[in-house]
């Protein structure tokens, strides 16, 4: 299993017991997983309504965020209650072949990438996708993490570890080649959202204040969830980058500003 999101895990419980199977993850995302599972009671139902706020969303789409925050079970239904444990570097022997564990950063706490340099294949999960970039973002449990850091780090390391001529096999649309483009060219996004970042904060914004600006299309309640973390993941990247800073007003939100040159 490569992460704890629930179109990646959402059947592990199922699958692990229909077959008699062990579980085998990475130890950040197995306990990810069985975190969020159990995540519903009032205390995290305030955390993330008060990072909502934190961000700028208003009374109500604050309690939408913090609603939708807290499906996770609906897609996940069960955790096996053990697991068997893989890692950076770890070696597994499939069917004659070796293929070694790759650990990406940023889209998840510890995803876990396959590669067999053998048959010149890489299992990416969602780390590396083929159309559309992997969601990158601040979460409420952390709020003031710096995945987008993560994320980019872990691309280079897997742009040095990998040939360029690999069959790469995403969780989402088709195989394809050309790896060391494909992370190029995610690269070059976030560089290209945090200059729209940058523009922007010549005034200060709140995160919120920063989504239409990022996302021009009609956001759905499920997509503004993504959005709020995506935005907020730029705007922590530039902080530490030391871009911009970050100011509380009065009301609790946090507002960004560009550093004077
Ligand atoms: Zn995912």
């Amino acid at each position: 299993m490569t992460h704890y999101h629930p179109d990646h895990i959402g059947l592990a419980g199922w699958l692990t017991e229909h077959w008699q199977a062990p579980l085998w993850t990475t130890e950040k995302e197995w306990l990810h997983a069985r975190m969020m599972s159990r995540d519903g009671n009032e205390d995290s139902v305030r955390l993330r309504l008060d990072f909502a706020h934190r961000a700028g969303l208003d009374a109500e789409a604050a309690s939408i965020f913090a609603e939708r925050q807290g499906n996770y079970r609906r897609g996940v239904p069960s955790v096996p209650p053990s697991y068997r444990r893989i890692g950076e570097g770890t070696a597994i022997m499939i069917d004659g072949r070796e293929w070694q564990v790759i650990i990406g950063e940023g889209h998840a706490p510890e995803h876990a990438c396959l590669y067999c340099a053998e048959a010149g294949v890489l299992i990416a999960g969602d780390q590396i996708l083929p159309k559309i970039s992997p969601n990158i973002s601040v979460q409420a449990h952390e709020p003031d993490g710096d995945p987008l850091a993560r994320y980019l780090d872990s691309l280079k390391k897997l742009r040095a570890a990998l040939p360029s001529d690999i069959l790469v096999l995403p969780s989402h649309n088709l195989p394809f080649r050309g790896v060391h483009l494909r992370i190029d060219e995610l690269a070059a996004h976030h560089r290209a959202r945090c200059g729209e970042v940058m523009t922007a904060c010549a005034r200060p914004h709140s995160a919120a204040e920063l989504m239409p600006v990022l996302f021009r299309r009609r956001l759905d309640r499920h997509q503004m969830g993504f959005a709020l973390g995506e935005a907020l993941a730029h705007l922590h990247y530039l902080v530490g980058e030391g871009e911009i800073e970050r100011a509380t007003d009065d009301g609790g939100v946090d507002r960004f500003l560009r550093q004077a040159a």
